[in-house]
């Protein structure tokens, strides 16, 4: 499943293709006519992720609300010329003068109100991609947290407690924290949540710009160097809410119709501490990595190493 990062890296992909501009939309696959009819031809205002779910704003308080579930996808080409057709069960598609999106397989396409994507916006927990922003605060996490009996990785893996963390994040930064994923949520001291939080903002903004979950410390510490080059030639890079995306196989092969950079594998190896290493030994203490299922997906740890709360 997507996490916070991808969502977000798509919103800023989708605003710097279509922001601005009236895309044509239509439903090739026919299950979305009237909603394409609705935002056919309407100016994009701008498009905007919080936590899991994409929001497109048209003009006219007319809001498409995007999320992927388990296994959508929204893929966003250039092209040069003709349009390329639509493959496959393409629920909606976007047509702008250089670029392609194309939805498929997502668990909610809909036109919502203001008012109803306030009321999704209110469900959901702080976000760490919007740290620093009104009702982004980690305090209103942790008031959440003082109020369950849940353990702490089932609540990271809650919307509503902390918007955007999937499980990948949840194992690695829980491990990079030496933290007991079985704690009671409540009994997590204040301090660690607040250090745990401000790594989520770090990594996920890291995520957003390479199109990849980044957790491991030499890796971070390259991704930190090439953003840092970025700031003198920023043609490499698409900058929007404090958050930059780097095109890292070049705007030209993007552009060209190769395939989106967000939706590639990424330019690092994929590398975890934890993350689906269960029975090898833990990089630090040489113990064997666990795994058991919490709140639904595979929670993988060390047990030696995280005993913090
Ligand atoms: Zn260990």
């Amino acid at each position: 499943m997507p996490e916070g990062h991808t969502l977000h890296r798509l919103a800023l992909t989708l605003d710097r293709a279509f922001a601005g501009t009236r895309p044509r939309a239509s439903s090739p696959q026919g299950r979305f006519v009237d909603g394409a009819a609705l935002i056919d031809g309407r100016l994009l205002e701008r498009a905007e992720a919080w936590g899991k779910h994409l929001f497109l704003v048209f003009e006219g308080d007319v809001i498409l609300n995007i999320h992927l579930g388990l296994i959508g996808v929204l893929d966003v080409t250039g092209y040069e010329g003709v349009v390329p057709a639509p493959v496959g069960a393409v629920r909606l598609r976007l047509v702008g003068e250089r670029h392609v999106a194309d939805l498929r397989g997502a668990t909610v396409v809909e036109i919502v109100t203001p008012e109803e994507m306030d009321a999704t916006l209110a469900r959901l927990g702080p976000d760490p991609l919007r740290a620093g922003t009104e009702s982004n605060e980690p305090e209103r996490a942790l008031a959440r947290m003082a109020r369950t009996g849940r353990t702490f990785a089932e609540t990271l893996m809650d919307q509503s407690v902390i918007a955007g963390v999937g499980n990948l994040y949840r194992c690695e930064v829980l491990f990079r924290h030496r933290v007991d994923p079985f704690r009671p949520a409540k009994e997590i001291r204040p301090a660690t949540f607040l250090r745990i939080w401000d790594d989520l903002v770090d990594l996920l903004a890291i995520g957003v710009a390479f199109g990849q979950i980044i957790t491991m410390e030499h890796q971070l510490e390259e991704a930190r160097e090439i953003l840092r080059g970025l700031d003198e030639s920023a043609s490499d890079a698409y900058r929007h809410h404090r958050l930059t995306l780097v095109d890292w196989q070049g705007r030209d092969e993007a552009e060209a119709g190769g395939r989106p950079a967000y939706e590639r594998s990424g330019p690092f190896p994929r590398e975890y501490a934890v993350y689906q290493r269960n029975g090898e030994a833990c990089y630090t203490c040489g113990s064997r990595i666990r795994t058991r299922v919490v709140a639904g997906r595979n929670l993988f740890w060390c047990g030696r190493c995280q005993r913090r709360r």
